[in-house]
This record gives C-alpha cells, sequence and structure tokens, in this order.
C-alpha cells in the first residue's frame, strides 16, 4: 500500500469527488479517460457518478467486503461467508458459475441476489487482464482508515497523516536497504508459496514448446492450459496478477525454468526500492510559517446529516456501563421514593416525587 493522496473535504459529494479525482488525474497524469488504470472504491455514490464522468474508461471495482457486508444482512448464515468468498475469488468464469451453483444448493434466493450486486465489479472472474491487481477488496483502504483514527480527532492542521506518512517511508527504505535488489518482495514471495505448495496436486503433460495441460488430481480434477511463451493460464489468473499460479509453477518446473522469469518486474525489490527513493520533507512548526495574505478560511456551516440524529456520541470505553436510560432512571427514583416514603402505589410514589422536585432549587 503506498498513500498517494489525501484530502480532508466538509461533506462527501459528488462536486468534493469531482474535485479530488481532477487533481488526481493531474497530479498522476492520467491519459486516454483512465485507460489501464484500477480503482478500488466503497461504493461512495458520489464517486461512482464522478469516476463515470471523469474516467469512463478506468476500471472501477468495488470492495468485495462491502458488498458482502450488504448481502449478509439478507444471509446471515456462517456457512455461507466462505461460499461468498469463493465466488469472489474465482478467477474464471466457469469457476464462478460453478461456485454460485454451489451457493444455490444452500439458498437460492442468496445466489439470485449475488447476481442483482453486478459482480462484474467485484468478482475476481470479470476484471480485465493485465491490470496486475488481483484484490477484490479495499482492505488497503481500511489500513490506512485505521491508521489515521487518532488523526481523525484533531484540527486539520495538527492532523497526524503527514506524520504517519513519513514514519512510513522511512520505515520501508530501511526495511527494503536490507533486501536484495534481484529478489521479489518478501510478500509476494509468501503468496507463491502457497501456489508452490498447490504444484504437489497438480499433473503436468507438456507438449515439448510452450503448451502445458495441467490437471488437479485432487479436488474436482479440473484441469487448465498454461502456455508460458505467453504468461497465460486458462484459470485466469496468472495473466491477471502478472503472478504465477500453481498450473503455471508447475508447467514451469516441468520445463526445468525459473520461476522468477516469469514474475512481473512490479513485485521485485528494485521497484519496491524506487517506490520509495522519494521522501517527505520535515517541515518547520507553524510559528515559522509565513503568514498568507489570503482571506482566513472560515468554519464551515452546520450540516444536518440525513438519518436519525444520534443522541450520545461520545464513544464508551469497553467494559464501561452504557448510559442510564431516562425511563430506567426514572423507574429507579420512583422505587426509591416508594422504600423511603413507604408508599404503596405508584400514584403516590410519583406524587412524592413530583413534591422534592418542586422543593428543590432549580
Ligand atoms: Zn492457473
Amino acid at each position: 500500500m503506498y498513500p498517494v493522496a489525501w484530502a480532508v473535504v466538509e461533506k462527501e459529494t459528488t462536486e468534493t469527488w469531482e474535485w479530488f479525482i481532477g487533481l488526481l488525474i493531474k497530479d498522476l497524469d492520467i491519459n486516454d479517460q483512465g485507460e489501464g488504470w484500477v480503482f478500488i472504491s466503497d461504493q461512495q455514490k458520489g464517486l461512482i457518478s464522478a469516476m463515470q464522468d471523469y474516467l469512463p474508461k478506468a476500471q472501477h471495482r468495488m470492495c468485495a467486503r462491502h458488498i458482502y457486508a450488504n448481502w449478509k444482512k439478507k444471509f446471515r448464515e456462517h456457512a455461507l461467508q466462505k461460499k461468498f468468498w469463493a465466488i469472489a475469488k474465482a478467477a474464471n468464469r466457469e469457476d464462478f458459475m460453478y461456485r454460485k451453483a454451489k451457493l444455490a444448493q444452500d439458498t437460492l434466493e442468496g445466489a439470485r441476489d449475488i447476481m442483482r450486486t453486478e459482480p462484474k465489479h467485484w468478482a475476481r472472474a470479470f476484471f480485465p487482464v493485465g491490470s496486475l491487481c488481483d484484490s477484490v477488496d479495499n482492505n488497503l483502504c481500511e489500513s490506512f482508515n485505521n491508521a489515521i483514527v487518532e488523526a481523525r480527532f484533531y484540527p486539520i492542521i495538527s492532523m497526524l497523516i503527514r506524520h504517519k506518512m513519513t514514519l512510513r517511508v522511512q520505515e520501508n527504505r530501511s526495511k527494503s536497504a536490507k533486501w536484495k535488489s534481484s529478489d521479489i518482495c518478501p510478500n509476494i514471495f509468501k503468496k507463491l508459496k502457497v501456489a508452490i505448495k498447490m504444484t504437489q496436486f497438480c499433473d503436468v503433460l507438456w507438449n515439448g514448446k510452450e503448451g502445458f495441460e495441467v490437471k488437479h488430481v485432487s479436488g474436482r480434477g479440473r484441469s487448465y492450459t498454461v502456455n508460458l511463451d505467453k504468461w497465460t493460464c486458462s484459470c485466469g489468473y496468472f495473466q491477471l496478477a502478472g503472478l504465477p499460479c500453481c498450473h503455471a509453477i508447475s508447467a514451469i518446473y516441468k520445463s526445468g525454468r525459473n520461476i522468477a522469469d516469469f514474475i512481473h518486474k512490479c513485485y521485485s525489490v528494485e521497484q519496491f526500492k524506487k517506490i520509495y527513493e522519494h521522501c517527505l520533507e520535515p517541515a518547520e512548526g507553524h510559528e515559522r510559517w509565513p503568514v498568507s495574505d489570503k482571506p482566513r478560511p472560515q468554519a464551515p456551516g452546520y450540516v444536518s446529516m440525513p438519518g436519525r440524529p444520534r443522541k450520545n456520541d461520545r464513544k464508551r470505553e469497553e467494559g464501561e456501563a452504557p448510559k442510564e436510560r431516562k425511563c430506567q432512571s426514572m423507574a429507579l427514583k420512583l422505587l426509591a421514593a416508594c422504600v423511603a416514603t413507604r408508599a404503596t402505589t405508584r400514584q403516590a410514589a410519583t406524587r412524592i416525587l413530583k413534591k422534592g422536585r418542586r422543593r428543590m432549587p432549580s
């Protein structure tokens, strides 16, 4: 994850998203209406229309985690969660249909509802080839949001985002300095290790040139075709991620070649080091900032958000008792009044309470 840009806005609207996307297009030098770029978002309404207007050719994915959270409201069974993710992560249409059929065996309505959420935006099977990005969820954003939780409590100037970013770049630079430039990044290597482990269940048939037939000897016994010249596998993963799948690795082994020659260079340590070559410059304390002759920013006006207003916004600590409800507190006072005055009826206790309240100085 590399946070490229962040913005603090009054309100999330189409206008603010358009403003942000406009700056992003300029800064990242995005041409040809976003052709070749992949964006993943959390289904924000303003963003969807801004993307359609400004970057119609970019691929706009929706976070599968958000799709799942909405879908789960109707289909709560925990066992269905695994099936949902199997659908999201199926790398080709046949596997997608197979996984959907498996889900339909449990819940026909659930499988129908999934198709209503436009899987082309969140299921791996529909992602265009060559993006070198197999992400179906927005974990990157979640991590970013998590990292700035503390910063959200600060006014803009003292927000901690710049501090955290500076620290992050420095830490990654120092970390990568210990890695060999000729290697691939450790996290990618971890992913590859899983695929390498899977090759024990693959049986390879080689045509002597670039073509391979790889059959799973376990599970459904499906077989796929691999072409090492074109870096493709009919399972769909190799060409999508730029990383060999277990079938491609089996073919690489069979033909006695080197896995490293079939990993896209974007996963190399050399590339990682290039990304972290530039760092944020230290900034002077705001006492030494030049005074601007521009008008001072005005505090935004109060904006009432849609939905029922929350009565108590303070987040309670873990283990802290919830706020006493008014009716509960009234009932307790009545009970106390009954005990103190030996009143036998509710009406008598209420009368005593009211009298007591009148005597209290306001
Ligand atoms: Zn494959």
